[in-house]
């Protein structure tokens, strides 16, 4: 069968074809980094590596961009409010940029820890700002831009078919119901491209540009990176459903209208990880998990989430909760006991993949990533009366989607060399009588997911 998405823009599910035949251009919407990435945020990596896996074990060539939004966004959605950066900086009494490295590599490392393969291209908001600024321009010389007292706008009424992803009304949209309203805005829905310092106010990031000093509107970023970097393969973009009405729809207005040709053919998008009542995971509420508070800290491996969220289709919201954590952590307890059971029973003997379970894997994760039925086959396949040898090389054959580390599973756990490296430290601290430091570093071992213990036969080293 083939690969079967759906589409975002026309709310149906199709079969998928890349511009380019084999290779296939996927542009992932990055985090913003001012705060740790919850729980919620990683649901849609890990749904947006499912799909960079399937696409993969298709047989395509993937080239993947993702962003990292370092220039503050306003922490309203539509150019009002405070930036998210400073607000961060000043929480923390850190800078902005400081800020913003050090969530970068906090995100790195969340995502490490669930087996999200990096994208081929890693991109910094503020690493672009010459090319934001040139599609500013081009988009002024088209006349799609105007002037107010605190930003250079784009003028949504002169784009045809805004709504085209959000399907939304437009008239209701404009009337402004649910939008925080800026007077200096000609429609609702018009949005910043580049936003003024304000009077006699240093930021700690602004750029010149030909209409002052500022910083880039939330938007163009993404437009300006993708077409950097991906050219002609605007295949598939991605985020999370909140970015569908407002961030995605902006990004399609501003870069067919520069460009007057179509700006991604497939849009897809990861419904929300929401908590008991339904509400959703946000980094504004108080229900914020982070993959550290809900896992790590708790000695759960960070794997246990990822398999969780394989029980629910990615355009399902996921119900949260203590329970359903509890009965992944077993279940793929359970899979990795089926998988060494496996492996012990074929004895060295090589299996090859089961043609029939291949397929039927193949079906579903080929039915727009139903991991909840692929799911259902590999319980299936493991089940059957096939041999083991080939039951294991089927299951290390779907692991190449899975991305459970099932080939690990007969390994004792080989420490990463950064643990090795502050254990290392921690004993020199020891050894130094530097008691201080030497809680400090065990603290940062046991955030990186690993216990120490001095025992009287020297340091042992637990993974949680
Ligand atoms: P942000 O760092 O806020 O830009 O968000 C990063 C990604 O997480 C975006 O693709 C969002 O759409 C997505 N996202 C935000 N909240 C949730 C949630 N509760 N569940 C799933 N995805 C989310
Ligand atoms: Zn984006």
């Amino acid at each position: 069968m083939r690969l079967q998405l759906y589409n975002s823009l026309d709310r149906k599910k199709s079969e998928f074809n890349p511009i380019h035949p084999g290779k296939v251009g996927l542009y992932t919407c990055g985090p913003t980094v001012y705060n740790f990435a919850h729980i919620g945020n990683l649901r849609t990596y890990i749904f947006e590596d499912i799909l960079k896996r399937v696409l993969r074990y298709n047989d395509y060539q993937v080239k993947h961009v993702m962003n990292i939004t370092d220039v503050g966004h306003l922490t309203g959605d539509r150019d009002m409010g405070e930036d998210k950066m400073e607000k961060g900086a000043q929480r923390e009494g850190r800078t902005a940029w400081e800020i913003a490295e050090f969530y970068t590599q906090a995100f790195k490392s969340d995502i490490a820890q669930l087996n999200i393969l990096e994208p081929e291209i890693w991109v910094k908001a503020t690493d672009t700002i010459d090319e934001q600024i040139a599609l500013i321009k081009i988009l002024e010389e088209k006349g799609y831009s105007y002037r107010t007292g605190d930003g250079i706008y784009f003028d949504t009424s002169k784009f045809k078919n805004y709504t085209r992803l959000s399907h939304q009304d437009i008239e209701s949209l404009q009337e402004g119901a649910r939008v925080e309203k800026n007077p200096a805005k000609r429609n609702a829905t018009d949005f910043a491209l580049w936003k003024f310092s304000p009077e006699g106010v240093r930021r700690q990031m602004e750029w010149d540009s030909p209409w002052g000093t500022g910083f880039p509107g939330w938007h163009i970023e993404c437009s300006a990176m993708s077409m950097k970097y991906l050219g002609e393969l605007l295949d598939i973009h991605c985020g999370g459903t909140d970015h569908i009405d407002v961030h995605h729809t902006n990004e399609i207005a501003q870069s067919e209208a520069a460009t007057g040709r179509k700006f991604f053919n497939c849009w897809m998008h990861g419904a929300f990880l929401i908590v008991a009542g339904g509400k959703k995971m946000a980094k504004s509420e108080d229900n914020f998990l982070t993959l550290h508070n809900a896992f790590v800290k708790k000695g759960i491996k960070p794997l246990v989430y990822r398999f969780a969220t394989f029980q629910t289709h990615y355009r399902k919201p996921m119900e949260y909760s203590e329970e359903s954590i509890q009965a992944s952590r077993n279940g793929l307890q359970h899979l990795q006991n089926q998988v060494r059971q496996a492996a012990q029973n074929s004895a060295g003997q090589k299996g090859t993949v089961i043609d029939e379970y291949k397929t039927r894997f193949l079906e579903a994760i080929n039915d727009d990533l139903n991991m909840p039925r692929a799911m259902a086959v590999v319980q299936e396949m493991l089940k059957s009366r096939s041999g083991d040898a080939d039951k294991h090389a089927t299951i290390i054959d779907y692991d190449r989607v899975l991305g459970l580390s099932l080939d690990q599973v007969d390994k004792p756990d080989e420490l990463p060399e950064k643990i090795k490296i502050l254990i290392a430290e921690r004993q020199a601290a020891r050894d130094a009588k530097d008691w201080a430091a030497s809680d400090r570093l065990r603290d940062m071992i046991q955030d990186l997911g690993y216990t120490v213990q001095d025992t009287k036969d020297g340091i042992k080293v637990i993974k949680n």
